[in-house]
């Protein structure tokens, strides 16, 4: 059966279609996902946006695609710069923290890390080159103060990305030209004039020294990496307008080819219902959700698992428990389906066997449809594990199942993860070992009870003890 063709909602065109790589081999498919800015640790929110990227990622190597995905870190901006300043810390060292902090719960939560990823400050000629183009074009201005902006009526397409009607815009640019600057009230900065908080902060420029606005960041990147036109462009939602809609104004002015073939958004991460904020108390970065002493990976189940990408997505610590108990039943599983695999040389081709694949492709196929995807999961826990009740499940068969998780975990970035022993636990089951083999049943009831209190369970199998954490 033929597989089906991956689609993915464009909010460019609000409809979902299959993804059409630039690629004439329909191989390469260019992923750019706009990185965080690095002046503090990323919330919760931000990664959820990074787990559906990583999501996206995976489904389009599931369909084979070649991935080039790069991600910028912003790593010059207002917020960066104060911090640097509080800290007493070169620009450079202060992002570095949390560059490093970023990439640290990235793996926490097992998101694949883009080919390339660049931070903003490493490509400052590549911006400078392209503001030049701009302003060459009279897409762009030098302001009275020095700083350059894109002229928003140079670039009759502005606001296609959100449906913004430019008229309007223009309007209220007209109304409030005098209070600014810049010619109209929509047209954004591309370079900064230094000022004095910008400290030692900036570069030389045909126009002075300062420094790069951050939509232009994306647009010179995503250029110098992957080219002037891209496949897939995503971020949260509250990206679309103004940094996308500037970010296409800025490149497509520039060359005159369209900027982006896929628009893909992500939306918010609520906690309890509210938007995060300070004041409310409610903005958690990974390593909060770890004190609490969860996982990476039950976190990462939590944000896949809530609702799709283009819903809001509400976290709670009810949520997280509910991850908690679901990974553990499909743990508890895979361990079954293994040991029921054992000593099969193939999997069962029969029709209900292959069609596990094809449950896969299907759900991922229909705009990274999660709810289908491990509705398909606990569907097959439920089949599979009332035929091991009943004995009815024969090895190929759960070898079958067992390839088809593989593939499908490829996907959802769960895997089993190998729990490490402490060594004291270790010195316990030994021990047990040891009493179990002499017969000394009493003693092995005693060193269970103690095992128990340092949080692990014990089972004993034909194989020997099996731990898992209690
Ligand atoms: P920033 O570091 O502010 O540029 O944000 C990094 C990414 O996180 C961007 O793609 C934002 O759109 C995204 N983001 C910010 N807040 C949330 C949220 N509450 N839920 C999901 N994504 C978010
Ligand atoms: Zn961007």
């Amino acid at each position: 059966m033929p597989r089906p063709a991956f689609q993915l909602y464009n909010t460019m065109t609000r409809a979902v279609g299959p993804i059409v790589p630039l690629d004439p081999a329909g191989k390469r498919v260019t992923l750019y996902v706009c990185g965080p800015t690095i002046y503090d640790y990323a919330h919760i929110g931000n990664f959820r946006t990074y787990v559906a990227g990583d999501l996206l990622r995976r489904a389009l190597k599931h369909f084979d695609y070649q991935v080039d995905h790069v991600m910028q870190f912003t790593d010059v901006d207002d917020k960066t710069i104060r911090g640097s300043r509080e800290k007493n810390l070169p620009l450079r060292e202060y992002t570095a923290i949390y560059r490093e902090a970023f990439l640290k719960d990235a793996k926490e939560l097992n998101i694949q890390v883009a080919e390339r990823t660049p931070n903003a400050t490493e490509h400052i000629p590549a911006m400078i080159a392209l503001i030049q183009k701009l302003v060459d074009k009279k897409a762009a201005y030098v302001s009275d103060d020095g700083s350059v902006y894109f002229r928003i009526n140079a670039f009759p397409k502005y606001g296609c990305l959100c449906h913004l009607d430019l008229a309007n815009l223009m309007t209220g640019a007209r109304v409030s030209q005098d209070e600014y600057e810049k010619e109209g009230v929509g047209d954004f900065v591309l370079w900064k004039k230094w000022v004095a908080a910008d400290g030692d902060v900036g570069w030389d420029s045909p126009w002075g020294k300062g420094r790069p606005g951050w939509h232009i960041e994306c647009s010179a990147l995503s250029m110098e990496h992957l080219g002037s036109q891209i496949d897939i462009h995503g971020g949260g939602t509250d990206l679309r307008f103004p940094h996308h809609e500037n970010e296409i104004a800025q490149s497509e002015a520039a060359t005159g080819l369209p900027f982006v073939r896929h628009w893909f958004h992500v939306e918010h991460l609520l906690v309890d219902g509210q938007k995060m904020s300070k004041s409310l108390r409610n903005m958690y970065t990974v390593r909060d959700v770890l004190q609490r002493g969860y996982s990476g990976r039950e976190l990462r189940y939590a944000l896949l698992s809530g609702a799709n990408y283009a819903k809001n997505l509400n976290f709670t610590w009810q949520g997280m428990d509910d991850a908690r108990t679901a990974l553990a039943r499909i743990d508890e599983w895979h361990k079954r389906i293994k040991a029921a695999a054992t000593g099969a040389t193939a999997a069962d081709e029969s029709a209900a066997s292959l069609n596990l694949f094809q449950s896969i492709d299907e759900a991922i196929a229909q705009d990274l449809n999660i709810n289908d995807l491990l509705g398909t999961l606990f569907t097959w826990i439920r089949t599979s594990n009332k035929a091991l009740d009943e004995g009815t499940l024969t090895p190929p068969q759960a070898l079958a199942y067992l390839q088809a998780w593989d593939r499908l975990d490829a996907i959802l970035g769960l895997g089993e993860v190998a729990v490490a022993i402490p060594p004291e636990v270790q010195t316990l089951i030994d021990e047990r070992a040891a009493a179990r083999q002499a017969k000394n049943f009493a003693k092995s009831d005693e060193l269970r009870k103690a095992i128990e209190a340092l949080g692990w369970k014990v089972k004993d199998t034909a194989k020997g003890q099996e731990l898992s954490k209690s």
